[in-house]
């Protein structure tokens, strides 16, 4: 068996790991894909906060960034804590009104990065088996491969499966069963409106806003044991369905149902208290560390952060160095609680359906870090 040495071998070519390839340019970096080649379809996913623009500048792409089709965010109308519309926009936000993002060109951007500075990434990969050698290195064996990948960090950046993580025995917790039904509706010429909507129902949570691809996403948040979850899979039903509310209607009276798609979109963490049982030189980063309601928005941008904490703690060398591991845990630890802390008060907003069986698993105190 042939054996390959890195200085670091990441699962998962999605932002959080291609970021993470770009920013450790100086080194030998293997990333590992499960998928056969980038992806190429369209993918929810394309709010991002304008604070991301200190990290995409620190990431060196800022410029190409700018460049790019994404759109400005434009305000955002919620019906949510009442049944009054509110109007909000990012006048008063420091960090602008940050992007509704080409989803496609933006995850295109971050390969092209990852590769030109030196990035192997190697694609379909499926099974692995992973052990930590008496050299105090990884092992990493891929199913129908002879070669043995070996380096001194490995990071899990495989999105919310945590496939690595939950390998080496960490628990990557779902805390909610939420899922998202959401479309790709061709919306005609004349649809100029940059505002995002969100409306609150008894059973769940609604957004719509206008893509830079001329496709307008809608998608209905809600309960994955929904006793109406298949029939709303239909695209007219879905359709129908968000038209009830005059926010929604006024900006789908044009559109013609389109394909509906469903993917879980609560929050999962990892048991990031114990993080270091995985073994020295283990990292877990993006939605594999701390998976974000779609609400939060903040999903892409903890993906650009945990990247940047996690070349921070290998470039102090956290294999060897208990101060580098420790602050990249205690980073993490503290995003996962504020998120959470925020997440509830976001839920308990819509009182009107605080007896409804959505919002009111939402606002349990379920949501918490894993102890120790
Ligand atoms: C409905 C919905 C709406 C969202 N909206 C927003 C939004 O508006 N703004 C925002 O910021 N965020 C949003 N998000 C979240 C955002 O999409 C994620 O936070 C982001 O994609 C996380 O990036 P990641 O690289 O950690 O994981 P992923 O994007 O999931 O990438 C993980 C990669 O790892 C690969 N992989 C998985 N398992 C393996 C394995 N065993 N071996 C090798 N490779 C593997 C996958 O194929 C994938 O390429 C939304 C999420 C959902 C579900």
């Amino acid at each position: 068996m042939e054996t390959c040495c890195w200085d670091v071998i990441i699962l998962g070519a999605g932002p959080a790991g291609l970021a993470l390839a770009a920013r450790l340019a100086s080194r030998k970096v293997l990333l590992l894909e499960r998928q056969w080649a980038p992806a190429a379809g369209m993918r929810i996913g394309e709010s991002l906060p304008g604070a991301a623009r200190v990290l995409l500048q620190r990431l060196g792409l800022l410029e190409e960034f700018l460049g790019g089709d994404h759109l400005e965010r434009g305000a955002s109308i919620a019906i949510w804590d009442s049944n009054a519309p509110v109007w909000r926009d990012s006048l008063r936000d420091p960090s602008g009104p940050g992007w509704v993002i080409d989803r496609r060109q933006f995850e295109q951007m971050l390969l092209n990065a990852a590769t030109q500075r030196g990035a192997q990434i190697q694609y379909g990969c499926r099974d692995f088996q992973v052990s930590r050698g008496a050299d105090d290195r990884w092992t990493l064996a891929l199913d129908g491969d002879s070669t043995r990948h070996v380096a001194p960090v490995i990071v899990d950046a495989s999105g919310r499966s945590a496939s690595l993580a939950r390998r080496l025995g960490l628990n990557h917790i779902r805390q909610d069963a939420q899922v998202c039904l959401h479309s790709f509706l061709m919306v005609p010429a004349s649809d100029e409106d940059t505002t995002t909507r969100l409306v609150a129902d008894e059973d769940g949570w609604w957004y719509s806003v206008r893509l830079a691809n001329g496709r307008r996403v809608l998608a209905y948040h809600l309960d994955a044991k929904h006793p109406e979850r298949i029939a709303l899979q239909q695209p007219e039903a879905l359709l129908n369905w968000a038209r009830r509310y005059p926010l929604l209607a006024d900006v789908l009276a044009q559109v013609q149902p389109a394909e509906i798609h469903c993917r879980p979109a609560g929050t999962a963490l990892l048991d990031i208290v114990n993080l270091d049982k995985a073994g020295p030189g283990f990292l877990a980063i993006g939605d594999a560390a701390i998976t974000f309601d779609p609400i939060s928005s903040q999903g892409l941008f903890h993906s650009l952060a945990s990247a940047e904490s996690a070349a921070t703690a290998i470039n102090a060398g956290c294999w060897h160095n208990p101060h580098a591991a420790q602050s990249f845990k205690q980073e993490l630890l503290a995003v996962a609680s504020h998120y959470l802390a925020k997440l509830r008060l976001t839920y308990q907003g819509p009182e009107r359906f605080a007896e409804a069986p959505f919002w009111a698993d939402r606002t349990m105190p379920l949501c918490r870090l894993p102890e120790a």
